[in-house]
């Protein structure tokens, strides 16, 4: 196991086929103990925004124990600088070390057209997005610092990050953010041997991405079917990708064979142009 002992934080990871799950269940088998955290509540400005709850990440620590490793379930918004602070330190007094951040939360409320989309819905998905993987990095990356061994940050941005996208100028532009969050913060950590990466996945079939369809699908006059076709014509592999195919890279960037990789936005999306 190439990850024997290390501990890992997993933001985002409370969804069934999302990402973070995938990323939190293949460290665990990599041997990593496990911080895992999500938002664990509704928002009510947004009630059609679906967020992960506790008993889904109750169930997650449940199946990190079956592979025989721990997990601390952390309820947190990634956007409070409080909530944030809180789960590095409950992190440090469960397991007195953290070698690896996954920033993986992520999503969007509101969206639509630019000349539609309310200041507010702009705000919170920049928030969600960019500013929450800015305050885990600033509260966690000390931790990793005062273990002295380097570590790993890996942020997971979008191809939305690399190219935009017609409803979705928030999303995109917070992505955007994260990769040139990503770039700065390894060139700042790399003296401490912590190496820092983004993964840029593309159509992922998760929960998030049912909205995506939904509104695709809504504005072009298509089936769930139709829209679903319409997105895998863009991808060379033929297929739509899973969490698991994130997960993998993941995986790699989080071991020693990634040490000397860095400051990178890797596409992880099955050859879907993107500059
Ligand atoms: P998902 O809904 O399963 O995961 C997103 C998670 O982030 C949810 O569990 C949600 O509760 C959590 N979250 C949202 N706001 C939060 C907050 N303020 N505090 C804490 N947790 C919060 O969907 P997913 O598709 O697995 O998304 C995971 C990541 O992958 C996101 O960053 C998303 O933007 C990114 N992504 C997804 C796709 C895709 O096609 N599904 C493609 C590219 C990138």
């Amino acid at each position: 196991m190439r990850l024997q002992d290390r501990v890992a934080i997993v933001t985002g990871c409370a969804r069934e086929r999302g990402i973070g799950k995938a990323i939190a269940l293949r460290l665990a088998r990599e041997g990593a103990h496990v911080v895992a955290g999500d938002y664990g509540r509704s928002m009510k400005e947004y009630p059609e925004a679906k967020f992960g709850q506790m008993e889904e990440l109750e169930a997650l620590a449940g199946e990190i124990r079956k592979l025989g490793r721990r997990c601390l379930p952390v309820r947190v918004d990634v956007t409070d600088e409080g909530e944030v602070s809180a789960m590095a330190e409950a992190a440090w007094k469960e397991f007195g070390r953290i070698d690896i951040l996954c920033n993986n939360a992520g999503g969007g409320v509101g969206g639509g057209p630019v000349v539609q989309q309310t200041l507010d819905s702009w705000n919170k998905t920049v928030a969600i997005n960019l500013t929450g993987t800015f305050l885990c990095a600033k509260h966690v990356a000390p931790k990793i610092i005062q273990g002295g061994r380097g570590g790993r940050i890996i942020n997971t941005a979008s191809i939305a990050g690399k190219r935009g996208g017609p409803g979705l100028a928030a999303y995109s532009a917070a992505k955007h953010g994260v990769v040139g969050l990503t770039r700065s913060l390894a060139m700042e950590l790399g003296q401490f041997g912590i190496t820092v990466n983004a993964v840029c996945p593309g159509f992922v079939e998760t929960q998030l991405l049912e909205g995506l369809i939904q509104m695709v699908g809504a504005s072009r006059n298509l089936t769930r079917a139709q829209t679903i076709q319409s997105f895998v014509a863009q991808v060379p592999m033929g297929r739509m990708e899973t969490g698991d195919d994130v997960a993998n890279v993941v995986a790699f960037l989080a071991s020693d064979d990634g040490g000397y990789m860095t400051g990178q936005a890797l596409n992880i999306c099955g050859g879907v142009e993107v500059h």
